[in-house]
């Protein structure tokens, strides 16, 4: 808990308040030092269970976002004579007029609706995607999992059966692990994706402290390849055959040990068919690295005391990102190292996901995309099927989009498609606290308040974390009293779609709890609990809090509502302002396991019947140059561009590219180069460094604040260059849908 509850900010004392980092999913403590209503310091939070005192420059943007003069706090309304503040209600009654006329007119599809990171990270509002989901009854629902994690979601779900995507996606266990095997990913940079752990650098470092080994596998000699033992490049949309050439390799050479999973696998003999074909030889010019040396990785990998493989962005953005992330799963489940410590493991949240109940066995494509068929996961469509289903004519298409908290001009595939789609809408709605490339499109705008503003509970990254951690925290200033929630946002956004139009925000609310509660004491018989017995228990409560003081008491370490009196409650947790420790992570292979056969499936259809693409790609030989993203250390999301200190140090946005391909192409370092692809063209200032592989080229993804309109004051003097202006939707991994963002051919030249 915050020693600073909102209501207690004012005067000039100095305090400090603490709260977990929104910015990404390693959740660093923060301790916040604030007098009145200024947030002046920001600092790690030493005693932070998690993170020890360990931030990244990006923490500073808590203080910097809340003093951000370009922040909205008011809905601004698109009027003839530029953007007008107007009153909240105002903007809930023309929200839900516009909608109520184009769905009565056109459909239920005809409401689209994308849902962006900061709706997990940095606000639990996620909770309530589903509510207004519903109540709009829509099938056009888009969120940045289809931009770059959908892969990973649906090999898990198919093999483990998660019943929602990321409930069984293993973690590396790194704090024990003698083998990490990192390909497409770089943690030391990026702090992890689908893997929550703070301080990155310390963690990778220790690997190779305790004698471990670290080994890296990317076209770009990354930070974490810096780190590394040895590092290895390979070529863009290679991963899948590299992997599926190690896991050949553990065939041929007996090596397969099923550990945990002993007994409890399908189709081994299929997975040993399907790998035969991918000898190291057969994909050693394809992948650019020497048959010798994967079969070499292939048994350090096996016969290390415990190892892992991660694989993250990079085996996923590509042409073959569900094969890829397959190949990483076979690698660790086939050398013995699911479900066991210095292995892939599965976190144990304390406040779970399933105690929501409604299990079924993962299932993706229950319904397809209306233009090109690509499948729904978890009820979401990839994003890369937004531009056709709002530019196609016909029934279902998409008039009217609600984006929450996001910005898809520079996040996702093919901005310049994507800003025609928008601009053809007859209503743009969204909740976000800037005037950005895609937020200037809208006819109405509703801000919500920014993480110093709003209290908040690690639930995502739990599911995801790399040891067991409790940690709440409090909202270090207060909002402004009339500012609604992002929760209230949507739960107001739906109200009017549920009959509950006229209700207040704690009558709708529980109208939705009551049905959360009702499905959760369905999960639990053996608590015998009743809906009303929660609801009762938890009546003065509200919003997501309420929802999670649920999850929390069903879930392993909780008081079940009073029949297990030593656990926990929610109030327990906001009494420990660092958090509580709850250990390493610990075997659960057959609590998390949910296919229909109970067993894991290694072998699943979609998988098969994607690897003839595979060899035929690997048979074309083609020598194009290809563009890879990069992440950088002062940015995640583009939001933060806004911020002065994203400008510190060297300025990032540079196509990065080799010494040889440099001389080639007759561009120089500091010079300016011409990068073209199908869809666009865009000019950068050239880095020439040995880092990148020969025949790639790098670009950072977010930057490109050049577009009329906006109001970013801070990010339009130094705007950098939009890399999706480049990337092409209609290039994309065909088993799920996922747009290419790396590896997208490319042609430069000097400019
Ligand atoms: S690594 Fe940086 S951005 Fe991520 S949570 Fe920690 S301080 Fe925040």
């Amino acid at each position: 808990m915050s020693t600073s509850e909102p209501g207690a900010a004012g005067g000039d004392e100095t305090r400090i308040a603490y709260r977990v980092c929104p910015f990404c999913e390693a959740t660093c403590g923060l301790a916040l030092e604030i007098r009145g209503r200024d947030i002046v310091a920001v600092r790690g939070d030493r005693d932070d269970v998690f993170s020890r005192g360990f931030v990244c420059p990006k923490a500073q943007g808590v203080k910097e976002m809340y003093h951000d003069p370009d922040r909205l706090e008011r809905p601004v309304l698109r009027t003839a004579a530029g953007w007008r503040e107007i009153p909240w209600g105002e903007a809930f009654s023309l929200i839900a007029t516009r909608l109520g006329a184009l769905r009565a007119a056109h459909g239920d599809d005809s409401v689209g609706v994308f849902a962006g990171n900061p709706l997990v990270v940095h606000d639990l509002a996620f909770l309530y995607l589903p509510v207004l989901a519903q109540a709009l009854g829509t099938k056009n629902v888009f969120n940045p999992a289809s931009i770059d994690t959908l892969p990973k979601d649906i090999q898990t779900g198919l093999m483990y059966g998660g019943w929602l995507p990321v409930l069984s996606v293993t973690v590396p266990d790194i704090d024990r692990t003698d083998y990490l095997l990192v390909i497409g990913a770089n943690p030391a940079v990026s702090h992890g994706s689908l893997m929550t752990m703070p301080n990155a650098p310390g963690r990778l470092t220790a690997v190779r402290k305790r004698g471990g080994r670290l080994v890296v596998i990317d076209p770009r000699r990354t930070e974490t390849a810096k780190l590394a033992n040895e590092h290895h490049f390979l070529r863009p949309g290679s991963d899948a055959a590299l992997l599926l050439a190690m896991v050949h390799t553990l065939f041929e050479e007996q090596l397969v040990s099923l550990g945990a999973a002993e007994g409890r696998v399908n189709d081994l003999e299929a997975v040993a068919d399907a790998v035969a074909p991918f000898t190291p030889e057969a994909v050693a010019a394809f992948c650019r690295m020497p048959a010798p040396t994967i079969r070499r990785l292939a048994r350090e990998f096996a016969s290390a005391e415990s190892a892992v493989c991660y694989g993250r962005l990079g085996t996923c953005v590509q042409a073959f990102g569900t094969l890829a992330s397959w190949g990483v799963d076979l690698l660790n489940i086939l050398t013995g190292n699911l479900d066991r410590p210095g292995g892939a493991m599965f976190p144990n949240p304390a406040a779970p996901y399933r105690a929501l109940g409604a299990a079924p066995p993962f299932s993706f494509g229950r319904w397809t995309s209306r233009v090109s068929r690509r499948p729904e996961t978890g009820g979401m469509l990839p994003a890369s099927t937004m531009a056709e289903e709002i530019l196609t004519p016909g029934e279902g298409q998409i008039r009217a989009m609600l984006l929450l908290m996001t910005n898809p001009l520079r996040s996702a595939a093919n901005s310049a498609t994507l800003e025609r789609a928008f601009r053809e809408l007859d209503f743009l709605v969204a909740v976000d606290c800037y005037i950005n490339e895609t937020t200037r499109l809208a006819h109405l705008i509703l801000p919500t308040p920014p993480a110093a503003q709003h209290g908040h509970f690690e639930f995502g990254p739990a599911h995801l974390a790399v040891r067991n951690t409790l940690r709440w925290s409090g909202a270090p200033v207060p909002p402004p009293p009339d500012a609604p929630s992002a929760w209230q946002v949507l739960l107001r956004i739906a109200a009017p779609f549920m009959g509950l139009g006229a209700a207040d925000d704690k009558t709708a609310d529980d109208a939705v709890f009551a049905q959360v509660a009702a499905q959760a004491a369905a999960a639990e018989p053996g608590l015998a609990l009743t809906a009303e017995e929660i609801c009762a228990a938890l009546a003065t409560a509200v919003g997501p809090e309420r929802i999670i003081d649920m999850l929390l008491r069903l879930g392993p370490h909780g008081d079940a509502f009073g029949r297990r009196p030593q656990g926990m409650t929610l109030d327990d947790v906001k009494a420990a302002p660092h958090g509580i420790d709850l250990g390493p992570l610990t075997p659960r292979l057959s609590e998390v396991l949910n296919t229909a056969s109970g067993r894991i499936e290694l072998a699943p259809p979609t998988m098969l019947n994607d690897l003839p693409r595979l060899r035929a790609r690997m048979a074309e030989h083609t020598e194009e140059m290809l563009l890879i993203g990069r992440r950088v250390l002062r940015s995640s999301n583009s939001f933060m561009h806004n911020l002065p200190f994203t400008t510190r140090g060297e300025w990032p946005c540079t196509l990065q590219m080799s010494p040889q391909d440099a001389d080639r192409l007759g561009v120089h370092d500091g010079g300016e180069a011409r990068i073209t692809s199908r869809t666009g063209s865009v000019v950068a200032p050239v880095q020439v460094t040995p880092d990148l592989m020969p025949g790639v080229v790098s670009l950072p993804h977010g930057y490109g604040h050049d577009a009329e309109g906006m109001q970013l004051g801070f990010a339009t003097r130094r705007p950098g260059v939009n890399a999706n202006a480049l990337t092409d939707d209609e290039a994309y991994d065909e088993a799920s849908g996922t747009a290419v963002l790396f590896g997208t051919p490319v042609t430069v030249e000097p400019a």
